[in-house]
């Protein structure tokens, strides 16, 4: 088998489906926006120490314990240049990670403490991101969060409808799961479905699978976040998977994408370990996984490094990445043909040249 090294994994083209704006901010930059707006509350100005300092607060096995070093990343990011800087160094370090899609998602209504509007906020964060694509030719789409303790979500879901034509692509519900089921947004993603947008959930990672079951059936959902609990609605027996439930197999047969996050749900405690990770089954069952990286800060992690993980623990080899990477394309929320422009003119012939490079025979062929 063909030794899949961080360097061949990071020169894969890859798709990353579900990463928070907020949570993937270069610690250097922190130390910086800190200064430049007088936050004087973060726990250290070294950005080796905070890093570090993010990554253990994060991995305390909750998700409101995970959610808690959010304060500091939110704190710097209330003005027009600091969004725009965040949005900018995030797709920048997609392309270095070698992401050829990315989409990446926030609460806009986080960033407006010191006065700043909901639109202006968009436009900052699109800006970033619109001057990162043009840089690097990496194409990349917003979306936009509405929070489950909150009660704004059809507001959210209207201010993601009104900058559709301007690089936000869909609307998505986060936040602690726990008491605050989805279906209480219900008029959010109403609006979603009435015009016609796309709607991605997190669900199952702190709650089980009715979670996932509200985020289908009841509120529309095209894709997952997380999914974890959907192995709640699978019978597995010494490893083999004996029966799917009427979700599961729901969820298979309609091709619903799940949003896979390996190290983030060790953290916090969506499962007790990476080997215990339903990803594996999910995977072999031919559910339509994407790997993700979730908060690229505070799980310390990369697209290259979630690969890996998935490599070690789950056996995957190169065809397999391959799969995952052009199945999240598909599932991504631009426009059919934009989506078949990544896959034939960005993904195919990278793993093509990888391939050739490598002395690998040609893919297997196999449906996806
Ligand atoms: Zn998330």
């Amino acid at each position: 088998m063909t030794n899949l090294d961080e360097n061949v994994l990071r020169r894969m083209p890859k798709v990353l489906l579900h990463e928070h704006l907020d949570g993937g901010l270069r610690p250097a930059t922190i130390v910086e926006l800190a200064q430049e707006c007088g936050y004087g509350g973060l726990p250290s100005q070294n950005p080796a120490e905070l890093a570090e300092w993010f990554r253990r607060g994060a991995d305390r096995k909750s998700l409101a314990l995970y959610l808690e070093g959010f304060a500091h990343t939110i704190a710097v990011m209330q003005s027009p240049s600091a969004l725009e800087r965040v949005a900018f160094e995030a797709v920048e370090d997609c392309y270095h990670d070698g992401i050829v899609y990315v989409e990446l998602r926030f609460a806009p209504v986080f960033h407006s403490e010191r006065g700043l509007s909901l639109e202006k906020i968009m436009e900052s964060v699109l800006l970033g991101m619109s001057r990162a694509r043009n840089k690097y030719g990496v194409e990349c789409g917003l979306i936009v969060c509405g929070m489950r303790h909150r009660e704004d979500s059809l507001e959210m879901a209207e201010l993601a409808l009104d900058f559709r034509d301007r690089g936000c692509v869909g609307f998505d519900l986060a936040g602690e799961e726990a008491g605050h089921p989805p279906k209480r947004h219900l008029a959010g993603f109403d609006a979603m479905r009435r015009g016609n947008y796309y709607i991605t959930i997190h669900a199952g990672e702190a709650f089980g699978r009715d979670s996932i079951w509200q985020a289908i059936q009841i509120c529309g959902a095209h894709r997952i976040g997380h999914a974890t609990r959907l192995i709640e609605d699978i019978v597995v027996h010494e490893g083999k998977v004996l029966k799917l439930g009427p979700l599961a197999q729901f969820v298979l047969d309609r091709r619903i994408p799940l949003e896979i996050c390996l190290s983030s749900n060790v953290q916090t405690g969506a499962v007790p370990s990476l080997d215990e990770h339903p990803f594996g089954v999910y995977f072999r069952e031919h559910f339509r996984v994407t790997l993700n990286t979730d908060n690229r800060l505070m799980s310390a992690t990369t697209l290259t490094k979630e690969c890996q993980l998935a490599v070690n623990l789950f056996k995957l080899d190169f065809d397999d990445l391959e799969k995952i990477m052009i199945n999240a394309m598909k599932s991504a929320f631009i426009p059919y043909d934009e989506r078949c422009e990544i896959i034939f003119g960005k993904i195919k012939p990278g793993y093509k040249k990888l391939r050739e490079e490598l002395g690998l025979p040609a893919p297997k062929s196999r449906f996806t």
